[in-house]
């Protein structure tokens, strides 16, 4: 095989959905972000499986992104853009029945002349201070608003991920404040907030990383695997160095695998000198820089030559590689890259 081969399993990510759901307070309905191409791993198969597993509403940050969603979904299935509704965006917003969370006073009022009477919802800011309205903006033009019977009114949490921290009882307890009394459906909650509880989740909750078996949802199945092909195997000498920069010496003879496989294809520069691959159960470290299209690991301890390595699977979770490049799963996802083979595994037929 010459190419790496991104393994994806839509059966995982659909019962990631599924056990998310079951999480979320009676009555509440579960939606999927799937965003910047579905957190890397193609939008369009996942939402044919997300659809298949019951998912009725579906998130992206922009609204050139739904394309690709109402080809795979048609017509039905409701598409909000986070992003509201920006300038240029309308005719997009028109012709694939988006559904644009308006963020600011501008957005609203774009959004009333240029397309009156056409779905939206509306993002409150409760103290990410990223997007939304704020709420001396929201008093102002609420009642307006309201007439005009929003789909969704939302907020999004800034530090739910750690569930000590007093931000997210203060957005809480914001969100209450702006919402309580209104008769349009409410979310607050992405994966974080579900876990939180449910006090958290409202009509509405919008998980992106749990469906693709990401911290902080802990129960989730893992979604990606990825085995990067061995190109060829060398022998080097006690005191050699191996790769740019000589980023690293052979204390002893060593036998060095070059692996296809590097930033260019998500494999982040701080992974150098830090990262492990598995033969199997059996680790072998990557030795010296990461390069733009390979790697170099360590297999002086194999009794033969593989033909691959895996750098994400059983042994090496998408976190686990994320903490060793001091980052975070989501940007291990959407990094790894468009030069692999994307083989599916269950969904839809
Ligand atoms: C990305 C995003 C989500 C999904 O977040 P996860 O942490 O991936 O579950 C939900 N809501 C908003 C506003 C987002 O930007």
């Amino acid at each position: 095989m010459a190419s790496a081969t991104l393994m994806i399993d839509l059966d995982a990510i659909a019962a990631n959905w599924r056990a998310l759901d079951r999480l979320s307070a009676n009555g509440t309905q579960t939606a999927a972000v799937v965003k910047a191409d579905a957190y890397g791993l193609g939008a369009g198969r996942v939402v044919r499986a997300l659809a298949e597993a019951g998912a009725r509403r579906f998130f992206v940050a922009l609204a050139q992104e739904a394309v690709v969603l109402r080809q795979a979904l048609g017509p039905g299935p409701q598409i909000s853009v986070l992003a509201g509704h920006m300038a240029g965006d309308s005719a997009l917003i028109h012709d694939l029945d988006l559904t644009p969370m308006l963020n600011s006073v501008d957005q609203i009022t774009r959004h009333f002349e240029s397309l009156p009477g056409h779905p939206f919802g509306i993002q409150l800011d409760t103290g990410m201070n990223r997007l939304g309205l704020e709420a001396a903006e929201w008093a102002a033009v609420a009642g307006h608003v309201l007439a005009a019977t929003p789909e969704l009114v939302m907020s999004h949490l800034a530090c739910g991920d750690d569930p000590g921290h007093p931000l997210n009882a203060d957005q809480l307890a914001q969100f209450h404040y702006l919402t309580d009394g209104i008769a349009v459906p409410r979310s607050l909650a992405a994966t974080a907030g579900i876990v939180l509880g449910p006090e958290y989740h409202f009509d509405l909750t919008r998980p992106g990383i749990g469906l693709y078996g990401g911290r902080p949802f802990d129960a989730a199945l893992p979604v990606v695997a990825l085995a990067l092909p061995v190109i060829q195997c060398r022998e080097v000498a006690a005191g050699e160095t191996v790769g740019y920069g000589g980023g690293w010496t052979a204390e002893a003879p060593a036998v060095i695998a070059t692996v296809a496989g590097g930033y260019a294809d998500g494999l982040l520069r701080s992974l150098s000198n830090r990262a492990v691959l598995w033969d199997g159960d059996v680790p072998c470290p990557l030795v010296g820089r990461v390069s733009m299209d390979l790697i170099t690991v360590d297999i002086s301890h194999l009794p033969r030559e593989p033909d691959r390595l895996d750098i994400i699977g059983p042994a090496q979770s998408v976190d686990d590689l994320a903490d060793v490049a001091g980052t975070i799963g989501y940007e291990i996802l959407t990094s790894l890259g468009a030069r692999y083979r994307r083989d599916y595994r269950g969904g839809a037929a």
